[in-house]
């Protein structure tokens, strides 16, 4: 199933599952309870909003080797963690803004794991039944100010930096090697295979769930292959993921 958060013309929000032809409303959310009702919203009247509004999203650095190596850094014997704030949060066709602060904002094209339940100490095994889904996300980055700090908050936390969307996709296997891209302004900048991935998705909610309870609705954003470059004003960047569709954001000041 294709989970969507969706804003109708009179501005109600709801969650959504696609269907052949639109998307059904649902009452309540996949993350609690939720049923459908009978309303079904044609595709070109859906307002796509980010799929899930997480407490904290947990980013991950580092986990494609070739990635680690264009910042000529090592490979982490064990995953590198650092949180984006959920005001950061952005969906589907919503602006990424360029800050005055930085000269060097730059794209990283990464899956994201949406938890469906409370994990804390979840182990690698069991770590597949606590996953709603994936979608698609970007861990936007204002590499100047990442490497000026000496660590990441301001780097990685402004507002609007973590586009998710367009839909959580629960029937998916990130084990099957699809394709992740990333395109500015339809230059090809970025493209990766998800099993290129140092620390797979179970491996992470292991690890994270170790340090910090995840709650239903949190993502994970899983890090980044090779080719991250720049954003500037005017851009229109399209974030892909075979299987879980195209997040199309554009980049203004
Ligand atoms: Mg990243």
């Amino acid at each position: 199933m294709k989970i969507v958060r969706t804003r109708s013309q009179s501005d109600d929000i709801s969650y959504g599952g696609v269907e052949p032809e639109g998307i059904r409303l649902y009452r309540g959310s996949p993350f609690v309870a939720w049923e459908p009702t009978e309303a079904v919203i044609p595709f070109d009247e859906a307002r796509l909003l980010s799929p899930t509004i997480p407490t904290k999203v947990v980013a991950i650095g580092r986990n494609y080797a070739a990635h680690a190596t264009e910042h000529e850094v090592e490979v982490p014997d064990e995953p590198i963690m650092f949180i984006k704030p959920s005001t950061s949060v952005i969906g589907p066709a919503a602006a990424i803004r360029i800050p005055p602060h930085s000269q060097r904002v730059e794209h990283e094209a990464e899956l994201a794991i949406v938890i469906g339940r409370v994990a804390r100490n979840v182990a690698v095994e069991e770590a597949a039944s606590y996953v709603l889904g994936y979608t698609v996300g970007q861990d936007v980055t204002a590499r100047d100010l990442q490497r000026r700090d000496g660590q990441w908050t301001r780097g990685k936390g402004f507002d609007t930096f973590c586009p998710l969307g367009p839909a959580i996709e629960t029937e998916f296997d990130p084990k099957e090697g699809q394709r992740i891209t990333c395109r500015v302004n339809d230059e090809m900048r970025q493209e990766g295979v998800l099993t290129d991935m140092v620390f797979g998705p179970a491996e992470l909610i292991a690890f994270i769930s170790g340090v910090m309870t995840l709650l239903p609705g949190d993502v994970i954003l899983t890090g980044t292959p090779e080719g991250v470059g720049p954003l500037n004003d005017g851009d229109l960047l399209e974030t892909e993921i075979e299987g879980l569709g195209l997040l199309r954001n554009p980049v203004s000041t």
